[in-house]
């Protein structure tokens, strides 16, 4: 139920003809750190319109199944130019709602995301085709920790 069914680094690896091959007519995508930097806001990263665009042009349909908060996901799905929902509840909750909303067949979506207790873990559990990718910023999460720890040093908690 952990493992994913394939492994990349990077959404964009998904491209229209590696999706048909397999019979993936969907893309179920998280937000953070798969599609952009965790938590942040602005521009997306280089390529990602573009790839977005090529799944589009080749008629695959792309979602975002968030556990963001509903204005951030908002922002994103408008920036993005697709379409979504959250927060979904992964691993629990989202993508069966999901792939009944496309009126698809489990095993012709791809779940798309770095983590494997939300993404993976709940796209198996529904019967999809599970990606795994790297993490955006996995750096910037670690540090940010760091700092918290600092943080709560220094704040003597
Ligand atoms: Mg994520």
């Amino acid at each position: 139920m952990l493992r994913p069914k394939a492994q990349l680094q990077s959404v964009t690896e998904l491209t229209p003809g590696w999706l048909m091959e397999r019979g993936l007519r969907a893309v179920l995508l998280d937000l953070d750190n798969t599609l952009v930097p965790y938590k942040t806001y602005g521009e997306p990263p280089v390529g990602m319109l573009e790839w977005l665009w090529t799944l589009k042009q080749a008629g695959i349909e792309a979602m975002l199944v968030s556990n963001a908060t509903p204005s951030r996901v908002r922002y994103w799905c408008d920036k993005l130019g697709i379409w979504g929902f959250g927060p979904a509840g992964k691993p629990w909750f989202g993508f069966r709602a999901a792939i009944q909303q496309l009126e698809l067949h489990p095993e012709e979506v791809a779940v798309v995301g770095d983590q494997i207790f939300t993404d993976v873990l709940g796209g198996n559990l529904v019967g999809a085709y599970t990606v795994l990718v790297s993490p955006l910023s996995p750096g910037e999460m670690m540090y940010t920790r760091l700092v918290r720890k600092l943080e709560a040093l220094v704040l003597g908690r």
